[in-house]
């Protein structure tokens, strides 16, 4: 039975994935900030170390998978979470876990991004430099000071800075044989998604987000997908983002990928 850690899997796409994996045979540690094996806040260091030495002395510093959902959206209201969570809370324990996946069998590793990764490319991300050099405060500082645009310059900055994390690491965790990759999920129903759509700053513009499939997607969808890429099916894809959006990306960027 594959021994899989999970954040973020108290709702949302996490709990689905959770349901998801249970189903495949995996046995899961949950870390999250309520309704988990290991309660911590991803949001301060102090918390993502509580929650690797928790995780590590649960799995006995070996692990088959990996599965990071722990995410907040633009409409936090303190945006400096927004980087602190969706960035540094998946690189330090991407970074800290490594090691216990190499010890385990066909290990595998999945993060979840977004389609909004894609929004702010990486050479006009303000954040790059903050987020890659591992400057927390630099990073907080920047979407605190952005005014209205801070929630979406943090959400959508992070989420690129994690896309572009996952892929330099695709070369050193390809040769440690640890498979790694990124889901883009479009707008899916989760309580992110309604929290986003009820706050009179970002609702009307998630509303006006509809992919060509028409319609919003529920979190079983992105499940599927994650537990395919957790899976032996998927022993050759690594490196890759995929998206599962309702061809929402292919439709606002046809030209890029
Ligand atoms: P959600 O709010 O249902 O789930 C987020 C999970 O992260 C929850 O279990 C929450 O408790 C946990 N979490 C939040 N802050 C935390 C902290 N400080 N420490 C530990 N855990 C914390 O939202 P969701 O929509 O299921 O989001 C899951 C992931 O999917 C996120 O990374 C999100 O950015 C991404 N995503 C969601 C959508 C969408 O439309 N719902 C679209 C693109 C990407």
């Amino acid at each position: 039975m594959p021994l899989t850690l999970m954040s973020g899997c108290a709702t949302g796409i996490g709990a689905a994935t959770r349901q998801a994996l249970e189903a495949a045979g995996h046995q899961i540690i949950g870390i999250d900030i309520r309704d988990a094996e290991i309660v911590a806040d991803l949001s301060t260091s102090a918390g993502r170390q509580q929650a690797l030495h928790e995780a590590l002395a649960r799995c006995g510093g070996r692990l088959d998978g990996l599965v990071l959902c722990a995410g907040l959206g633009p409409q936090t209201p303190d945006v400096g979470k927004v980087v602190s969570v969706n960035y540094f809370g998946a690189v330090e324990l991407l970074d800290g876990l490594l090691p216990a996946l190499q010890r385990g069998t066909a290990p595998a590793a999945v993060v979840i991004s977004s389609v909004a990764s894609a929004h702010l490319l990486w050479d006009k991300n303000p954040l790059a430099q903050a987020l890659e050099g591992g400057d927390e405060a630099q990073a907080q500082a920047i979407v605190r000071g952005a005014g209205e645009h801070g929630g979406n310059l943090a959400y959508a900055g992070s989420k690129n800075a994690l896309t572009v994390a996952v892929r330099k690491r695709a070369g050193s965790w390809g040769q440690a044989g640890v498979r790694l990759n990124t889901v883009a999920p479009g707008a899916t129903e989760t309580p992110l998604l309604q929290a986003g759509l009820q706050d009179p700053r970002f609702g009307e513009s998630i509303a006006k987000f509809v992919p060509p499939l028409g319609r919003r997607a529920e979190p079983a969808e992105m499940a599927s997908v994650i537990t395919f890429l957790m899976g032996s099916g998927a022993s050759y894809v690594h490196g890759a983002q995929i998206c599962i959006d309702g061809g929402i990306d292919a439709q606002m960027r046809p030209t890029q990928f």
